[in-house]
Formats: C-alpha cells, structure tokens, sequence
C-alpha cells in the first residue's frame, strides 16, 4: 500500500510542533490534552477514519505506517521521540476505533453508513469505548442505572462475581431492592437511606454520596457494602466498596476503647458512660436504680505471695464471674479500677440489688482460688450497695459515693461481707 500521503501529513505535523519556539517537549507529549495531541488525533480522524474505511481488517497497518515515516529521511532524535508518541496515540485510538467498529456491527447488524449520527462522532465514540473497557475490568462492582426509570442497564463481572445476580436477575432497581434486602423493615430502611441520599446529591448538584448498606447475595450470605452513586447525566453508576473488613476493624476499635485488656469485660470509661445515661434515664422516668461496688480482700496479699501473674489471672477469672452471675440484659459490669468491680443495675431495689451480691458472692466463693493470707483461706469480695429513687439533692458523684461508703463499711466489719448505705 503506498502511504506517501499520510506520511507527508504525520511529517509536516511533527515538524510543525517540532519548529514552535515555544515547544517543550516533555510537557507537551505528557499532557492529555494538548494542541498537538488534538491535532494528531483530527489526522487520525482524517487519514484513517474518512479516507481508509477498510483500516479494520489491517491489523499493522498503523505500525507499517510508522516504520515507513521513521525510515523515510534521516531523523533527529527529537523527532524519532515525538513520532513514537504519536505512534503510541494512534494505536490506542486504533484499538478503540477497532473495537467500537465491531461492537457496533455485532449490536445493529448494519453497515456503519446506517449507523444514527451520534455514534458516528468519533470522539464520542472513542469515550465510549474506553468506558466500556474501564467498566468491565474495575475491580470492585458497579451497575448503570437509568436514572428516570431505574432499569439497570449494565453490571460488570466483578458485581456478578461478588453478588451473584446478573442483570437478568435484576433488570431495575425495584428487583435489586427486594433481592438484596429481602427483609421488608430493613428494605424500608435502605430505601429511605437511598432516597435521603438522591436528594442531597440532587440539591448540591453532586454524586450520591457513599452510605453503608447490608447487601444480601444469591448464596444468602451477606456483605456489607458502601454504595455511592456518580451521576453521569441520564444515568448514573452504583459503585460499591466492600466495607466488611473496615466495619470489623472499626468494631474492634471500638471496643478497645472500651473494654478492659485484662479481665475483657467494660472498663473504666465505659461505666462513666453508661453511669450517667442510666442516671438521667432513671431519673426522668423517677425509678430506681442499683449499684454494687466490688473490691478482692488483702489483694495486695495476693499478689505478694502468688505472684502479679496469679494475681492478674485471678483479676479475669473474678471478673468473668461477676459477669455471668448478672444475667439481664440492661445490667452492667465493668472493671472500675485495680481490684475493683461495679455492677449497675437499673429499675432494681435495695432487696434485688442484695438478691444479686448474695449470687456474686456466691459465685465467687466457688472458684475456690487458694489465698492463705485470707481467714478463709480463699479468695474473698466485699461489696457496698447503694439504690436511689429520690433524685432531689442527689447526683451520680453523690451516688457512687454512697456505695463507696458502704464498700468502706464492709471491709470494717472484717471483709468477705456486703453492706448497704444507709437510706
Ligand atoms: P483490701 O482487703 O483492704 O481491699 O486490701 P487489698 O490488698 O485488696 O487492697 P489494696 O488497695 O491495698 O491493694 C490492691 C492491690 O491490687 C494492689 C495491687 O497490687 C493489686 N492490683 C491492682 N491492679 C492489679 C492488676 O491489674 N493486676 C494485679 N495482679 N494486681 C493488681
Ligand atoms: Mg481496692
Ligand atoms: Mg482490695
């Protein structure tokens, strides 16, 4: 095939960018959007596209052409440079042009002069295909919707892949709802997240921002995904982000913060926490509420004798025990400090909160841990009880306070006791 034509045209047009003054190379190849790459594509359009329309079944022929150029007269380096990149162009936009030519033949079964004229812009047209290379091969699930009536256009193979359904399964949202939310009241839910979600991205002009959803596959198994949306005018792109392992680890974070290393029960700050929700809970509705501070006699003892080890083993088994003694769900236990436990108990009396050390104390005297330094000669709890029901003149500092008062009193009275405040 005799090239002369267009390789006239490619040289004139390297050296036309070449000869600029202005022409710094680097800058200008590296840019997506250049003068000179747009020039170099309306050749492309021009020479290949309109005046080669059979270019699709000549595989090298852009390749062929490009050698011929390189070869024709002596180069200088910048110019071998400067063809290669334009080289590299035209083969991407071969390949997209390539790609797209049969595309659309599988899809109408025409010949391209019947095409309509909107897929004939071959700018438009080369989008297009890049599009759909960048859908197929994301790596994490999408689906095209139609935004006015929410007919699902397209899924990749990695929604297919994690979800299980293909388009068939759900051709539009109505079905994507009832699959994937099989639950009504959870669905109900997610539908207004979603709605909530549209509206924002409507008002401020943006894409539907990313929400966290409990997605159900074909399988029944479940994964979380955060789903966002990116409007791309009548349609828009659901993107989802598998969100399972980052909840996990915000979960686990979270209860670092609040559960207590060594014995794994709450700690300090979360019976802060709780301490003043109940309270003013309590206090709104006028009940009553509980609590038991706990405290290991002669633990120091403990410690000295069998060692921080033992000691520490002992806090956990202790503390396990107080746990499972108190069984109602709205109870509470936590770890209040060194050898010290508390236990809340709302909408309980002073006779149900005593009902509860009895089981502790119980409870504890059958583990049955060894402690000579004790006159039982194994490890023993005392315990301070208070219960309010008169809020006036009274605040949770002067609450615990109380209990603490009646912890005090138990040790007086020779430890391995319960005592109640006074009323
Ligand atoms: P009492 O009967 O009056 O409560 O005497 P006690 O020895 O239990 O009380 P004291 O407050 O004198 O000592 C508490 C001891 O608890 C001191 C400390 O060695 C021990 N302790 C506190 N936290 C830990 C812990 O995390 N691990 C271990 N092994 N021991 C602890
Ligand atoms: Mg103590
Ligand atoms: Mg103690």
């Amino acid at each position: 095939m005799n090239y002369a034509y267009q390789i006239n045209k490619i040289n004139s047009l390297v050296e036309h960018y070449i000869n600029e003054s202005d022409f710094v190379d680097s800058e200008l190849l590296s840019s997506k959007t250049t003068e000179f790459k747009k020039s170099a594509y309306h050749l492309f359009y021009e020479l290949i596209k309109l005046k080669n329309p059979h270019i699709f079944q000549e595989p090298n022929h852009v390749h062929e052409l490009f050698s011929l150029i390189k070869g024709s007269t002596a180069k200088k380096n910048i110019e071998l440079k400067v063809l290669e990149h334009v080289e590299h162009w035209w083969l991407e936009w071969y390949f997209a042009l390539e790609m797209d030519e049969k595309l659309s033949i599988e899809k109408s079964d025409m010949p391209m002069s019947y095409l309509p004229q909107s897929t004939l812009n071959p700018m438009r047209k080369h989008e297009i295909s890049h599009y759909a290379r960048l859908f197929t091969v994301l790596p994490m699930p999408v689906c095209n919707v139609c935004a006015k009536t929410g007919d699902i256009l397209k899924v990749n193979q990695r929604f297919v892949d994690v979800f299980g359904y293909t388009v068939e399964d759900v051709p539009n949202l109505k079905s994507w709802w009832e699959k994937a939310y099989p639950d009504p009241q959870y669905r109900a839910l997610v539908k207004d997240l979603w709605q909530d979600s549209l509206e924002k991205a409507l008002n401020n002009n943006n894409d539907i921002p990313a929400n966290n959803y409990r997605v159900s596959c074909r399988d029944g198994s479940q994964v979380m995904m955060e789903i966002s949306g990116i409007d791309i005018g009548e349609e828009f792109l659901a993107v989802f982000n598998d969100a399972t392992e980052r909840l996990e680890a915000e979960d686990i974070l979270r209860d670092m913060a609040f559960l207590d290393a060594l014995t794994k029960i709450a700690n300090r700050r979360r019976f802060d926490e709780k301490l003043t929700h109940e309270y003013e809970q309590s206090k709104e509705c006028e009940g009553m509420l509980s609590m038991i501070i706990i405290d290991i006699d002669h633990f120091k003892q403990f410690n000295d004798r069998y060692g921080h080890v033992a000691g520490d083993t002992c806090l956990y088994d202790v503390a396990q025990t107080i746990a499972s003694t108190v069984s109602r769900p709205e109870d509470f236990v936590a770890r209040y400090g060194g050898e010290e436990f508390v236990v809340l108990l709302p909408q309980t009396d002073r006779q149900g909160a005593l009902f509860i050390a009895e089981q502790i104390q119980k409870a504890v005297e059958n583990l049955a841990i060894a402690h000579q330094d004790s006159f039982t000669g194994f490890l023993s709890i005392s315990m301070g009880i208070n219960t309010i029901s008169d809020y006036t003149n009274s605040d949770e500092i002067s609450f615990v306070k109380a209990a603490d008062n009646a912890l005090y009193y138990a040790k007086k009275q020779g430890r391995n006791c319960i005592a109640l405040s006074s009323e």
